[in-house]
């Protein structure tokens, strides 16, 4: 099972030649989705794409007029990235849904594909869970690409219609779990292979533009200048020294323009993208305060002038306890030792939480030092079987009996000894299925994703 799930997120990362380069509302996410919903199709889920995009395989429960009860993640990735992150949740989450519909179950479980989670293209992640709950702003399908091309546009190559903005597409899932690789060394700290998120941080994306003087790089003295980039320098310094000042914080410059760049010409302008994140909704305000104060010294200290505008933000939400119990118990190992994970990267889960959905999430180690969004991304095999087999469980447990009543927030599982999958026979089945892609994909010859608003 865990072979299959592997092959499977070997022939989604060399969609385009590998590294995974899947941006949200592109034709490489869409082929990700083809190829997802063929496999659905092949495991015998009732298959249906909304207005967005997002794409979901149904096994229809005996009850089927109860809430249904969700997994799955998202397909779109990073530039460079890996092989897990989001495709794990949806690949494994298919094979947990395989195996509860072979018993019998009151409520339809399905795995959803969420659609653009990451935000790389548009500048707003979590697109497709949004739309499933709501939350799309009037403007946002004019937002646009680098290259200009629009969030409408975008949807219309896709042949998807664009959806009404602030309408919720019903109905909504009773109950979401997620399946995702942790991005973190937390379990990997502790040599534990699974764990029960109790949280999701708080989360902000900060545009900070400083303005100085256009001039001669040689005729202006060093003295005389009002230089955007060096302001730009020491906020991006000054941001990274506050955010290490309190262990409730992290901010990240990963994104820095310098408008019409000359080697020999002195920045007027410089636009600085900040990502700031911390454990709660008031500690992130702090932080935000913080880096705005930093902004302000690095622009005065250089003559320069400077704005910030908040480009998106999202709180800090805490999974539902009943469901972090269902995981749990689901875990069910008696060495098992619950302890408050928590969740520094966000999720399409958090949104679903947001909108009152009862959510879970399930984290999986994650290899090599936790490093994700990128391609040297990896997880155990045996610690994604055990994760199939819990998911399997828990998605079981709620479709049958709905919410458990425990309290318990976070659990995690011990990996066994000797679980360690041999390296050489991973990479095996990476090699033989490079090929996979240039067949296509029969199941869907003749599919037409049309518009099945779910
Ligand atoms: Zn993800």
């Amino acid at each position: 099972m865990a072979g299959r799930v592997l092959h499977r997120l070997e022939t989604l990362f060399s969609i385009g030649g590998g590294p995974a380069n899947r941006p949200g509302l592109s034709l490489a996410e869409q082929r990700a989705h083809d190829l997802a919903a063929g496999w659905m199709a092949e495991a015998g889920l009732e298959v249906a794409v909304d207005a967005v995009g997002n794409l979901v395989g149904r096994a229809p429960g005996s009850s089927p007029e109860l809430p249904e009860v969700w997994t799955g993640s998202h397909l779109d990735t990073v530039p460079d990235g890996g092989r897990f992150d989001g495709a794990l949740g949806v690949v494994a989450g298919l094979e947990a849904v395989t195996a509860a519909r072979a018993r019998a179950h009151a409520r339809t479980i399905g795995v959803v594909a969420f659609r653009d989670e990451e935000g790389c293209r548009f500048g707003q992640g979590y697109f497709g869970s949004r739309a499933l709950c709501g939350r799309l702003g009037p403007a946002e399908l004019d937002m646009c690409d680098a290259s200009g091309t629009s969030i409408r546009r975008a949807l219309a190559s896709l042949r998807l219609p664009p959806p009404l903005p602030g309408s919720s597409m019903q109905p909504l899932p009773g109950v979401f779990v997620e399946l995702h690789i942790e991005q973190g060394t937390s379990l990997a700290d502790r040599d534990l292979a699974l764990g029960v998120v109790g949280e999701i941080v708080a989360m902000a994306g900060l545009t900070v533009r400083f303005s100085g003087e256009r001039a001669h790089a040689g005729g202006t003295a060093m003295t005389q200048r009002r230089d955007a980039l060096i302001a730009a320098a020491r906020f991006v310094l000054g941001a990274h020294s506050l955010a290490r000042s309190d262990t409730a914080w992290r901010a990240t410059v990963g994104e820095l323009t310098v408008h019409r760049p000359a080697s020999n010409v002195i920045a007027d302008e410089v636009t600085v993208g900040v990502d700031a994140r911390a454990r709660s909704d008031e500690s992130l305000d702090r932080l935000v305060a913080g880096l705005r104060e930093v902004a302000d010294g690095s622009a005065r200290q250089g003559g320069c002038a400077w704005e910030a505008s908040l480009a998106w933000q999202e709180p800090a939400v805490s999974m539902n306890p009943s469901v972090s119990q269902a995981l749990a118990e689901a875990a069910g190992e008696p060495a098992a030792q619950p302890i408050a994970a928590t969740s520094w990267a966000g999720h399409d889960a958090a949104i679903l939480a947001a909108a009152g959905i009862p959510a879970g999430m399930l984290f999986v180690r994650a290899g090599r030092a936790g490093v994700s969004h990128s391609p040297q991304e990896t997880a155990d095999a045996a610690d994604i079987a055990m994760a199939i087999e819990t998911l399997d469980r828990a998605l079981t447990n709620l479709a049958d009996g709905g919410l458990g009543s425990g309290q318990a927030t976070a659990h995690l599982r011990v990996r066994p000894t000797g679980s360690q999958p041999a390296r050489s026979g991973r990479q095996a089945k990476y090699q033989c299925s490079m090929s996979k892609l240039d067949r296509g994909c029969p199941i869907l010859a003749g599919w037409n994703p049309a518009i099945l608003v779910l």
